[in-house]
Formats: structure tokens, C-alpha cells, sequence
């Protein structure tokens, strides 16, 4: 089948300036970009889409979310850790509620089951259920006693051949990440940012066997040496990094094009604002969200400075963070990072297409047909990406999610 959407401005995904044209899609792929004076009655098409002057651009890409992360915009959870028919239920709905918000990829930073994520992405790709493309990930891998990280994490025991085993086991479930807890975390476990939880044999071992069995490696990592570590192994991206000083910026620059970077500050600014009930303590983790968001500040902007590829996604999921508001990250780049909101954009939709390491973030030919009509211009403010009103179409593969109100079929 082939789709014509024309009379729109296009934001390509590199942070160019949008310009106006028209895209043709054949099948799930975008066949060809076409001027606004090209001759677009010469080309036949199945389905006409009359943009409106809205803008075109690739669907965006959270880096670092947690789909079994139970609450969403459509349903919070007080419970974080589900039984597993409420697990399943939430995982797939949160699927569903990111599409619906123009998220047509997404990386997963780490699962509460096994078998979740592997079963949800086959199911996506199946076209059985609604969902982003997804990198299914195992759950989050601590070492043994790491008491307050009550992420599910799982434990397979001390030293390299454990570190081997566990990545065996991980290629056998079918997950694509595995995510490792190189890091403590100051928001579950205050002063515990600091700390490292693996050896630099198991370290190393780990990414040794993630190499040898097609894995990538997420890692959740603070301090320089954590940054270091995760970029010894190999690892694909590393979260957070708020603690890197400036041998360990000058590491991740040397390294830049060997990984990616997610500061994550959706669940940083969202625990600010939280107004929790008297019963919910939750003064270590704003502590901490107001420490990161400092030291972020000057961290972000000089690593994007030096090429360092730097990504949306904020850990969505929580009952004061829900899926659902992923978008949010973006204005929080320019609001916190000193990011315009192309140079926002292009983080959520080029680059994280990078990551995906699938053609995808990009509006160019031969790429996969994974386009957002958003009504207005959110290179010039990217809340409006915010609001699940203002995206006319939602289109994943060619296939159409949310389909705009004007279209004509021609016979
Ligand atoms: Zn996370």
C-alpha cells in the first residue's frame, strides 16, 4: 500500500530547521521525500493524507523505561511490585499508553519478570498488541545483601563465571538488554550512590560474555568509577552519571561514539513535585532528585558539548511519574540542560533511533514508516508533544495507530 502525506513541515529528526514537502510510504517503509512543488497528482497512491501544514516527524524514543513499572496517565498503582496476571495486565497497557502518546520505540532499562518483555515485544511485533518497538530487557541485576534497590533484582552469585552464566541464561530467555546495577542509588538508599557493586573482573567478564551472546548492556551507573566501569564493559548506554567528574567526562568524551547516555530527569523534577500523603516518606528521594538535578545541570551541557549522544527517557512508572508523561523529558532538556527544543527533538527521535539500532528516528528514505502529525511546531516548543491531543497521526510501520481525520482513499 502506498500513503501520500502531503502539505506538511517536516522535522527530519537531525535538528534541521522543518521544511515543507510531502512523504510517500510504501509498505512499512518511507519510499520518498518529495519537494512542495513536486507534481504530487503524477503519483499514485492508495491513501491521500492532507497534513494541513502540520508537522511531520519520526515517532519518538524513550531510552530508559520500565513498561512493568505498573502506573500510567490512565491507571496508578500504590503497589510496585504486581502479581503476575496485574504484571502482564500493566505491562501491556503501558505498552499500549506510550503509542498513544507518540512513542513508537522504546529501550527498556530493566523488567519485574523474566519472561515480560520478550513475550511483549514478540507481541508488538506481531501486531497482536499496541505498543513501541521494544528492546526487552531482563531484570535489574544487583549484587547479593544490596538492600534497598527493590527494583526486583535478581542475584546469580559472586565473580566472572557467575557474571558468564547469568548472561548465558539471559540470551535463553530472549531478552535483547541486560541491565546492571553498577551503581547503589541515593532515592532508595541514601549516600549509597556511591558505591560499587560489582568487581572489575565481573565487570569485565560480563561484558566479555554479553558480547559473545549478541547482548547489549544497560547500565545504571553515578560515580566516575561506575561511568568507567560501564564503559570498560562495553555497555550499550548508562543512566544517570550525576556524580561524573571531570576525569570521568573526559572518559565518556574519549568514548563517545562507543555508547549512549540517558541523565534521565523525568523521575528527578516528577519526585519534586510529588505532594505524597503523610504515610509516604519521601525525603530521600527528593533529596536526591534536587542533588542530581544540580549536578546535572552542569554535567548534560558540557557531555553534549563534547559529542557525547545524550537521550530521552526518565523513568516512567512510578505512581507520582507515570507512563504516559514520557514526553515531558523533552521540555525538561531545555528547561534543566540548556537544550533548544530541536536539539531536544532530535534526542528523541534521531538519536534514540540510534539506539534502537534499527532504522528508525529518522524521516528518510528507506527508513520505517514511524511518523507523528503534530498540530503546531515543537521545534519551537516541545510541551505541545505533551499533550496526546495536539498528535493527528500516529503511524508505526505504515500502519496506522491513530489516523487523522482527513483522509482521502482514492480507489
Ligand atoms: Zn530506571
Amino acid at each position: 500500500m502506498r500513503q501520500l502525506i502531503h502539505d506538511v513541515r517536516i522535522f527530519d529528526g537531525t535538528g534541521s530547521a522543518l521544511v515543507p514537502g510531502a512523504v510517500l510510504v510504501e509498505g512499512d517503509r518511507i519510499a520518498a521525500i518529495l519537494s512542495p512543488y513536486a507534481d504530487l497528482d503524477a503519483i499514485a497512491a492508495d491513501v491521500r493524507i492532507n497534513g494541513g501544514g502540520a508537522t511531520l516527524m519520526p515517532g519518538m524514543v524513550d531510552a530508559h523505561c520500565h513498561l512493568s513499572w505498573g502506573s500510567s496517565v490512565e491507571k496508578i498503582y500504590h503497589q510496585f511490585l504486581l502479581p503476575a496476571d496485574e504484571l502482564k495486565a500493566a505491562a501491556w497497557r503501558n505498552a499500549r499508553v506510550l503509542i498513544d502518546h507518540g512513542f513508537t520505540s522504546a529501550y527498556s532499562a530493566g523488567a519485574l519478570g523474566e519472561d515480560i518483555e520478550p513475550d511483549l515485544a514478540r507481541a508488538i511485533e506481531a501486531g497482536e498488541t499496541p505498543g513501541p518497538r521494544l528492546v526487552p530487557s531482563t531484570l535489574e541485576r544487583s549484587p547479593e545483601g544490596e538492600e534497598g534497590v527493590e527494583t526486583g533484582d535478581v542475584f546469580n552469585g559472586r565473580g566472572p563465571d557467575a557474571m558468564r552464566a547469568f548472561m548465558a541464561h539471559c540470551r535463553d530467555t530472549g531478552v535483547k538488554s541486560v541491565k546492571l546495577v553498577i551503581s547503589g542509588e541515593d532515592a532508595l538508599k541514601p549516600g549509597s550512590a556511591q558505591d560499587i557493586l560489582y568487581t572489575e573482573e565481573e565487570i569485565e567478564a560480563a561484558g566479555e560474555a554479553a558480547r559473545a551472546n549478541g547482548l547489549w548492556i544497560a547500565a545504571h551507573s553515578y560515580s566516575g568509577r561506575a561511568i568507567s566501569l560501564a564503559i570498560k564493559a562495553g555497555a550499550r548506554i548508562l543512566y544517570h552519571c550525576s556524580f561524573a567528574d571531570e576525569a570521568a567526562i573526559d572518559f565518556m568524551a574519549a568514548h563517545k561514539d562507543d555508547f549512549f547516555y540517558a541523565p534521565g530527569p523525568g523521575v528527578s523534577v516528577a519526585a519534586l513535585e510529588a505532594a505524597p500523603p503523610p504515610h509516604i516518606d519521601m525525603r530521600a528521594m527528593k533529596d536526591s532528585a534536587t542533588e542530581r538535578l544540580q549536578l546535572e545541570a552542569n554535567i548534560v551541557p558540557e557531555l553534549k558539548r563534547r559529542g557525547v549522544r545524550i537521550l530521552i527517557g526518565g523513568d516512567y512508572g512510578f505512581p507520582f511519574n507515570p507512563h504516559g508523561r514520557n514526553a515531558r523529558d523533552l521540555q525538561h532538556f531545555v528547561d534543566y540542560y540548556g537544550f533548544t527544543p530541536a536539539e531536544a527533538l532530535s534526542a528523541a527521535t534521531m538519536l534514540g533511533g540510534q539506539l534502537m539500532g534499527q532504522p528508525v528516528g529518522l524521516v528518510r528514505e528507506g527508513y520505517l514508516a514511524d511518523l507523528l502529525l503534530v498540530d503546531g511546531d515543537p521545534t519551537q516548543d516541545a510541551a505541545i508533544l505533551q499533550d496526546p491531543a495536539r498528535l493527528i497521526m500516529i503511524m508505526q510501520g505504515g500502519r496506522m495507530h491513530k489516523a487523522p481525520a482527513a483522509r482521502t482513499a482514492t480507489a
